[in-house]
């Protein structure tokens, strides 16, 4: 664990939990609800936290109803995992963003991998997130390449999900949205394969680029971005802190409270190694401060910095993530 710049208290963290087709019941999600419950106040504004969680539950659309009166007065929020991209009449089996909007849903999930692979395209995928603008709620799109390939085509993929998934909003719409980028290639693994807290923030860094190229500096800069893809307990950490997200959206690792919730406590709480580095580094910048010295420059962040220069200079970081990738 590395100290960061984005570790401090005021941040806030959503992390979502994707139920997906879980539980079987509604005497289980009842369960599973109230303990969600717990965790979203005990992590509202956890003391020596290093940062407050926002707690999201996005179970199937049949338990959203219950769980949005279960959370009635706690800070815990409900989702929906998808909408429809009619919004009404003669469309068997879908939901229109209007209803959900009716239920207290705070934000849908749009674009997911499992979604995308049953059929929905990217236009599709465009007029969904349109619904949910038109009903002031906030919209999650994720983005994802499938596999990773060396000459970095990825990248691409990526650009042009971002590009055709946002080709319907205006400058304006953009405060509610969230990208979630979720590797297709690190959903659901079973072999600890998410991305290193170090990989994803190349990603980040580029998606901000990619989104300063579409669009213009404070949407690249004010847009949240979460991570997704095989998140446990142990990768979170360097996952949130080293990858520099605003969050995650958790799978599999959200069926059971209790991996959930040692999932925000691995966030928030902090370890020991980083509580010192972070006492250090706040020793030194006082120090600093009082003698009104030149600070010394950290060359963790001189690296970010310099990445970020080339970003803005236009020069993708292609380069450097398909080197890393080389290297696998
Ligand atoms: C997901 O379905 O959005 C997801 C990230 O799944 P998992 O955490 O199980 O990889």
């Amino acid at each position: 664990m590395i100290y960061c710049p984005n570790m401090h208290k005021n941040k806030k963290l959503l992390i979502a939990a994707n139920w997906k087709m879980t539980p079987p019941t509604i005497q289980e999600a009842r369960k599973k609800a109230l303990l969600f419950k717990g965790i979203a106040k005990g992590y509202q504004r956890a003391a020596k936290a290093k940062a407050s969680l926002q707690v999201l539950v996005c179970p199937p659309y049949p338990f959203i109803s219950e769980i949005r009166e279960i959370f009635r007065n706690s800070p815990a929020l409900v989702g929906a995992q998808d909408v429809s991209e009619h919004d009404g009449g003669s469309k068997t089996g879908e939901v229109a963003s209007t209803m959900l909007q009716s239920l207290g849903v705070s934000h849908v999930v749009v674009g997911h991998s499992e979604r995308r692979s049953a059929g929905d395209t990217d236009e599709v995928i465009a007029i969904k997130l349109g619904q949910v603008i038109r009903t002031n709620t906030q919209v999650i799109l994720c983005i994802g390449e499938t596999v990773r390939d060396e000459e970095g085509e990825y990248l691409n993929a990526i650009k042009a999900q971002l590009k055709a998934g946002l080709a319907r909003l205006s400058n304006a719409d953009f405060s509610r949205v969230i990208i979630a980028y979720e590797p297709v290639w690190a959903i659901g693994r079973t072999d600890n394969v998410a991305l290193s807290g170090h990989d994803l923030h190349q990603m980040v860094i580029y998606i901000r680029k990619m989104l300063r190229d579409l669009y213009n500096d404070s949407i690249a800069t004010a847009t949240k971005i979460l991570y997704g893809g095989s998140v446990t307990p142990d990768n979170a950490e360097d996952i949130v802190w080293n990858g520099e997200v605003d969050g995650l959206l958790i799978g599999r690792a959200s069926f059971e409270a209790n991996t959930y919730e040692a999932i925000c406590k691995n966030i928030a709480l902090p370890t020991h190694s980083s509580m010192i580095m972070r006492e250090a580094a706040m020793r030194k910048m006082k120090t600093i401060k009082n003698n009104k010295t030149k600070p010394s420059v950290d060359k963790s962040k001189e690296k970010v910095v310099k990445g970020m220069k080339r970003v803005k200079k236009g020069k993708a970081v292609r380069s450097a993530v398909s080197k890393k990738t080389k290297t696998r």
